[in-house]
């Protein structure tokens, strides 16, 4: 197993897009969300592109929204993660998991778990299925059922969705984001997750495997990361703004207005005047506040 430096004891914090397409407004939030927090801080900002889904890749985009990013003064620390150079390790890590019997193989189609109530139901747990064909699954036997988000408060999953044996790696034998994220955020030493609320859920899997990866010692022992989630922008339709959903590319030729209306959106209530001063001082402006509203108010 790949070695890793020791613990580091402050924040950081990270925006780990994918590169499926440019930033929108509704990644743009995540993106500004995310630095206000390591920044007011005084943490790290890591910037990770999780490139794993070449299939769902949009050929130049990571390049994009590294320019995108710098254009709104969202300088990250250190070098970028390509998500892909740490596959050694996914991997590395399911072998542990599957010596450990806390993982599996699972060849149930979508169409037969729907077909037995659509959670899946742990049904090839003991069936010992072969790697061949099949997604691998965490035997999650101590799910997490619940956690405090920093800004939502306590998060109650039903059990149902939470004690899922979830896929670490798809049948198609890419590997699932979930145990990417897990596996990067922990050796990157990320004390501090902040992003969009359509992970308020999926996040209990990422904790029981963060929880599960430090107790049976298949990493060096670290604790769990604070989360936060922000409001999801809705298109005129109500739907969740997504690459998906084809939203619009942040228009480049107004910065200052998208770093105005992500601070709007993140409730930091920005004067007027802010609309006319530079970026750096736009976000120093969301530094404070950010501190006032989702630090001090805690
Ligand atoms: N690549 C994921 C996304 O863009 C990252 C989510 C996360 O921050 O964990 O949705
Ligand atoms: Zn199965």
């Amino acid at each position: 197993m790949k070695q890793v430096q020791s613990t580091p004891t402050g924040y950081i914090g990270r925006f780990a897009p994918s590169p499926s397409g440019p930033l929108h407004a509704g990644s743009l939030l995540a993106a500004v969300g995310s630095y206000l927090d390591a920044k007011a801080h005084q943490g790290q900002w890591l910037l990770r592109i999780e490139n794993i889904d070449p299939p769902r890749e949009v050929e130049g985009s990571a390049g994009i929204i590294c320019k995108q990013l710098e254009a709104h003064g969202l300088h990250w620390d250190g070098p970028i993660l390509w998500q892909s150079e740490s596959t050694q390790v996914f991997q590395d890590v399911l072998n542990a998991l599957e010596q450990k019997q806390l993982a599996y193989y699972c060849t149930c189609t979508r169409a037969e778990i729907k077909a037995r109530g659509g959670h899946y139901d742990g049904h090839c747990r003991t069936l010992n299925r072969s790697a061949h064909e099949a997604s691998a699954r965490f035997l999650n036997d101590t799910p997490i059922l619940s956690y405090q988000d920093r800004i939502k408060g306590t998060i109650e999953v039903p059990s149902e969705f939470a004690s899922e044996d979830f896929v670490l790696r798809r049948r198609d034998q890419l590997w699932a984001y979930q145990l990417a994220v897990v596996c990067d955020d922990y050796l990157q030493g990320v004390s501090h997750i902040v992003r969009g609320e359509d992970l308020l859920f999926p996040s209990v899997w990422q904790l029981s495997l963060w929880q599960c990866l430090s107790e049976q010692r298949i990493l060096p022992p670290r604790v769990l990361p604070q989360l936060a989630h922000l409001p999801l922008l809705l298109d005129p339709q109500g739907q969740k703004l997504s690459k998906q959903n084809h939203a619009p590319a942040l228009d480049e030729t107004k910065v200052r207005e998208n770093l105005y209306q992500a601070l709007v959106d993140l409730k930091l209530a920005p004067s007027a005047q802010l609309l006319e001063a530079e970026i750096e001082d736009m976000l120093a402006f969301g530094v404070g506040a950010w501190s006032q509203r989702y630090i001090i108010s805690n």
